[in-house]
């Protein structure tokens, strides 16, 4: 009954934005908004009033999740999009239970353990521009197959309705703004570098720009008539088996472009996998994330625990800061020592978030002086061997959604799958270059790399209390993790909480920090010798840390949407009955 009631006001909204784009300036940003009624967050204001109209139409959390993703797809689509993967943690107010699915993309079978390596030199690839932009890296994409598990097992639409509004975006076209002509721009020679990708992203599009990709509208709507199968498998499948292994390279490129080892049986066999999330308690809070293949959730919650040990809101700034960098660097030295795929590795996941672990790393930790960088990996014994997006999005009903999904690198592998209109990820990169049997990490087939990605959903009495995550590679787990100390510990909102100047200890001698940050913590932070420098992306040259989204779940069902007010060009927080 419910699918019936939905596809009227579905096919309305196809109406709506059909309407022609041009007298259309394309939707206000607002980075935050409060009401009631179910709430979605994203980076970007197209995707996010997606979502909200599925809300709207009467869809659930997971609708308008898969809804405001697929759209994304098309309006960030060098940062997400079916040809990636990324990890869906979802609240299901009936149970009150959390529940996750690891959609992350996999290693091929044929891939071979020096697959980084270059067979010229015998060293391993610079990881750009030769990895990054190659066949090497494109994993198994998982984000398709994600949306389809989490419709089956939660949703109310089927998959064919909830694309049907990407599908439309991608024909009828979107406002290109800076932040998506940025990001051309920053690609253009990998872009051009290749037929497939010169043809749709090889020129700079002026901002404010009609952009269409009806090469994407068409797969979708291919996808919408015959379901993931015509994905995973037949002609779509060898198209991208055939980019993979044989990437449609222009005459004129300069750039090395490794070949790489995708199979169809790879993409026939791709699953995605249900997964218990991890669970730590933080002064009386419920804090659940995503278990490995990622590292988000292990990570933030050892850090975490770590911090239980001290009384961050009764601290200065200051004092609250250095803890949470010498927390940091703990957690990230037993990340990189213990965490990797767990179908291929053993993680010693419930030491790694015991309460009895954390007070043993904790008494590391001088409230006085920094650690000397970087620190080592904790003893843990029984254990044999040992530019992505965000969105958040609650309903009605009570249901969370906190997805993360990525094709890694802003621009993904370079390659757009000819005819398609869609990039392939180089999620592969993820791995360790170089294998050593010592390195949870490490290249084996059919294998996922470690992720950072942190989807994390705190409840406060079994009931939502604050869902947040954030793109930005390693930096993903100290942004999800200081956005939650802001705001449980430090007596900020969660619009200040998301706002506040960011900076990230992943256990290296230097503290990478935003300029904001620099200015107010750096001289306190350097007498307690803490080396603080200011971040930089590589690839992009910004400053920032980070794109986050969260929703914060307050009394009398009040929701507070929130998104970035300046980082990446601001987010777009939506709500469907505005306070
Ligand atoms: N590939 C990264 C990860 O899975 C995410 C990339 C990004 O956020 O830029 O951890």
């Amino acid at each position: 009954m419910r699918r019936l009631a939905i596809a009227v006001p579905l096919a309305l909204l196809a109406t709506l934005l059909a309407t022609p784009a041009h007298a259309d300036p394309g939707p206000l940003k607002v980075p935050t908004r409060q009401g009631y009624g179910g709430a979605v967050t994203s980076v970007d204001p197209y995707a996010s009033r997606v979502g909200l109209r599925v809300l709207k139409a009467g869809g659930n959390a997971v609708d308008a999740a898969v809804a405001t993703a697929a759209a994304l797809g098309v309006t960030e689509p060098f940062s997400a999009g079916i040809g990636g993967g990324g990890y869906f943690v979802y609240y299901d107010a009936e149970t009150g239970k959390v529940r996750t699915i690891d959609g992350r993309e996999t290693a091929p079978a044929a891939m071979p353990r020096d697959a980084f390596i270059d067979p010229e030199t015998g060293e391993p690839y610079n990881f750009s521009p030769e990895l990054v932009t190659s066949g090497v890296s494109v994993g198994v994409p998982g984000t398709l197959a994600t949306w389809q598990r989490a419709l089956r097992r939660w949703g109310t639409l089927p998959l064919d309705r909830a694309l049907a509004p990407a599908e439309v975006l991608a024909r009828r076209g979107f406002r290109v703004d800076a932040t998506f002509r940025g990001q051309v721009k920053q690609n253009l020679e990998r872009f051009r570098a290749f037929t497939s990708t010169r043809a749709l992203y090889g020129r700079l599009p002026k901002v404010g720009s009609l952009f269409r990709n009806p090469d994407l509208a068409d797969t979708y709507d291919l996808i919408a008539d015959h379901g993931p199968r015509r994905f995973y498998d037949g002609a779509l499948a060898r198209e991208m088996v055939r980019a993979v292994r044989r990437p449609p390279t222009t005459s004129s490129t300069q750039l090395p472009v490794p070949k790489g080892f995708l199979a169809v049986g790879d993409l026939r066999g791709y699953r995605t996998i249900d997964r218990a999330p991890t669970h730590v308690e933080y002064r009386g809070l419920d804090v659940y994330g995503m278990a490995p293949s990622s590292s988000g959730g292990s990570t933030v919650g050892e850090a975490l625990n770590i911090l239980e040990n001290h009384d961050l809101a009764g601290a200065t700034p200051e004092q609250a800061l250095h803890l949470y960098l010498e927390a940091s660097a703990l957690s990230f030295a037993d990340r990189g020592a213990y965490v990797g795929d767990p179908d291929f590795v053993d993680v010693p996941l419930d030491t790694l978030l015991s309460d009895e672990y954390a007070a043993e790393r904790d008494e590391l930790i001088d409230p006085g002086s920094a650690m000397t960088k970087p620190v080592g990996a904790g003893d843990i014994p029984d254990t044999e061997n040992v530019e992505t997006t965000n969105l958040t999005v609650a309903d009605r009903w009570g249901n969370v959604v906190e997805y993360t999904l990525t094709i890694e690198q802003t621009g993904g592998s370079g390659i757009v799958v000819p005819g398609r209109g869609f990039l392939l990820n180089n999620e592969l990169t993820d791995f360790s270059p170089v294998y050593d049997e010592a390195d949870p990490n490490r290249i084996e087939p059919g294998k996922r790399p470690r992720s950072s990605m942190s989807p994390t959903i705190v409840l406060r009495d079994g009931k939502p209390f604050v869902a947040v995550g954030s793109p930005g590679g390693s930096t993903i787990i100290t942004t999800v993790l200081q956005i939650l100390l802001n705001r449980i510990d430090l007596g900020m909102t969660l619009p200040q909480a998301l706002r506040a100047p960011r900076a990230t200890q992943r256990n290296t001698a230097a503290v990478l920090a935003e300029p904001g940050f620099v200015d107010r913590y750096a001289e306190a932070l350097e007498a307690l010798g803490h080396d603080v420098q200011t971040y930089e992306d590589i690839f992009t040259g910004t400053q920032e840390i980070g794109a986050a989204t969260g929703i914060e779940f307050g009394p009398g069902r009040l929701l507070t949407s929130v998104a970035e007010r300046d980082r990446r060009g601001g987010g777009s927080a939506l709500v469907v009955r505005p306070r």
